[in-house]
C-alpha cells in the first residue's frame, strides 16, 4: 500500500515466535525508513507475549482460538483450517479499518480483501491452472500502457497484447465495416444523447456512469445526486432503471434539460468521442478506463469492486489521467468532494497535467493498433502463427 506521500505496510507473519520475532525486527527497519508499520498478530498470541514493548503498531485479528491459540487446537491441520475461516475474515475488517483511517490498502482489488470476494478470485485462481499449457494469451491492453508488467509477465507466459478492442473508427480507422453494434431499442436514447450533447460547448459536459453491473449504495447515489447538481457542470448520466429509485425524491423532477440529461444507457463511445464531453465520472471498469483512455478523456473516479479499485490507482498514479475521489470513514464519496474533484480535473490549473496527459495516451492508445504499433504487430505474429498451423 502506497501514497505518493508515504507508504504504509500491513505486516502478516504466521502467529509464532519464529515467524513474529524476524518480521518485527524488519517492521522497525522500514519504519525508520519512514514507512508506515501495521503488524496483524492473533488475539492469543497477543495475550500470551510478555509486554510488547515497540513503537510498530500491532493490531489484533483472530485465528478462532483466541484463548489458547495453537495449543488449544487439538491438531495444527485444525488450527490452519480455521485460521484460514476466522483470519481472513477479521484481517479484511482490519484493512477496513486501516482504510477508514486513511491508508490506501483500498487499491487492492476487491476479490482478494473482500471475504465475499472469494468465489470470484477462486474463477479468477482457476483460470491460471492451466496457463502453462496454452501458446498465446491475448490481452485487452497495449504494452506502452503496462509495460512493466507485460515484460515480467511474459517471462512466465506468453502474452501478447492486442487492445485496445474498441471499433477502429475510434483509433487507427483502418478497417471499413466497424461501425458499432447497437440495438434499435437504444437508437432513440442514442439520438437524445447526440443531441443534447450537440448543444454543449467543447470541454463542457461532464460524463458520468458506473457501467453495467455495480450497484452503487443508496447514499452515495444521493450524494453523487447533489455533487452533480451543486456542480457548475452541464451532466450526461447514466442512471440504469434497476438504480433508478435510489435518486433523491424530486431530482429527475427538478433537473432542467439545461443543466443535465439522465438516461438509462448511452452509446459510451460515441458520448466519449464527442467534443462537448471535458470529463468522465466512472467507476473503472476496464472496459470503460480504456475506452477513455483511447479517446483522450480525463477521468474522476469512484471504484466500486473487483479490480476497479486498482484501475483507479493506475489512472491517478501511473498513467496520471485522473484522480480517485476521496471516501469518508463510511465508505461513501461526499457530495463537496464530488464538485470539488470534478472541478480540479475539468478547470483548475492543477488538472492541466492530467488533460494533457490524457492526449498523450490517446495518441499511444492509437499509435498501438495503427500500422506497426505494438499491439498490430501482436495480431499480425499471431495470424502468422494460424496461417503457419493450419
Ligand atoms: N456501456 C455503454 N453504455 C452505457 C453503459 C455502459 O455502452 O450506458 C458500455 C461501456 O462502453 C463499456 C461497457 O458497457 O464497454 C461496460 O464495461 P466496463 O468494463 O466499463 O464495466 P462493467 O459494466 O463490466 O462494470
Amino acid at each position: 500500500m502506497s501514497t505518493s506521500h508515504k507508504a504504509h505496510c500491513l505486516i502478516l507473519p504466521y502467529p509464532f515466535q519464529g515467524h513474529i520475532n524476524p518480521m518485527l525486527q524488519f517492521s522497525k527497519r522500514l519504519q525508520s525508513k519512514r514507512v508506515e508499520i501495521t503488524i496483524a498478530a492473533t488475539k492469543s498470541f497477543l495475550k500470551n507475549m510478555n509486554e510488547l514493548s515497540t513503537s510498530v503498531s500491532i493490531e489484533a485479528i483472530s485465528d478462532g482460538y483466541d484463548d489458547g491459540g495453537i495449543d488449544q487446537a487439538k491438531t495444527y491441520e485444525a488450527y490452519l483450517t480455521r485460521f484460514k475461516e476466522v483470519g481472513s475474515d477479521t484481517l479484511s475488517q482490519l484493512i477496513k479499518k486501516l482504510e477508514n483511517s486513511g491508508c490506501p490498502a483500498s487499491d487492492v482489488p476487491t476479490f482478494v480483501i473482500n471475504p465475499e470476494g472469494e468465489r470470484i478470485l477462486q474463477v479468477l485462481v482457476n483460470q491460471f491452472s492451466n496457463l502453462d499449457k496454452v501458446d498465446w494469451i491475448l490481452i485487452n491492453s497495449f504494452y506502452e500502457l503496462e509495460k512493466e508488467v507485460i515484460d515480467w509477465m511474459s517471462n512466465i507466459y506468453p502474452i501478447k497484447t492486442i487492445g485496445p478492442t474498441i471499433p477502429s473508427m475510434y483509433l487507427d480507422k483502418r478497417l471499413h465495416d466497424d461501425k458499432e453494434y447497437g440495438l434499435s431499442i437504444f437508437k432513440s436514447m442514442t439520438n437524445e444523447c447526440l443531441h443534447w450533447l450537440n448543444l454543449q460547448p467543447i470541454s463542457s459536459v461532464l460524463y458520468v456512469s458506473f457501467g453495467s453491473l455495480a450497484i452503487v449504495e443508496a447514499e452515495q447515489m444521493e450524494e453523487l445526486a447533489w455533487g452533480l447538481r451543486n456542480s457548475n457542470k452541464n451532466f450526461l448520466w447514466v442512471v440504469r432503471s434497476t438504480e433508478e429509485s435510489k435518486l433523491p425524491k424530486n431530482f429527475l423532477e427538478e433537473l432542467t434539460i439545461e443543466k443535465g440529461l439522465v438516461v438509462s444507457w448511452c452509446p459510451q463511445l460515441q458520448v466519449l468521442e464527442h467534443e462537448s464531453i471535458g470529463c468522465f465520472l466512472t467507476h473503472c471498469g476496464w472496459n470503460s478506463t480504456l475506452e477513455a483512455i483511447s479517446l483522450g478523456v480525463p477521468m474522476v473516479t469512484i471504484p466500486q469492486w473487483t479490480d476497479q479499485p486498482t484501475n483507479a490507482k493506475l489512472v491517478k498514479d501511473v498513467w496520471e489521467i485522473g484522480v480517485r475521489a476521496k471516501q469518508d470513514e463510511k465508505g461513501i464519496v461526499r457530495r463537496e468532494i464530488i464538485e470539488e474533484y470534478i472541478k480540479l480535473v475539468m478547470e483548475e490549473e492543477k488538472g492541466k497535467l492530467i488533460r494533457e496527459n490524457a492526449n498523450k495516451w490517446k495518441e499511444m492508445a492509437r499509435n498501438a493498433m495503427d500500422e506497426g504499433g505494438s499491439s498490430d504487430k501482436n495480431i499480425e505474429e499471431f495470424v502468422s502463427k494460424l496461417v503457419t498451423i493450419s
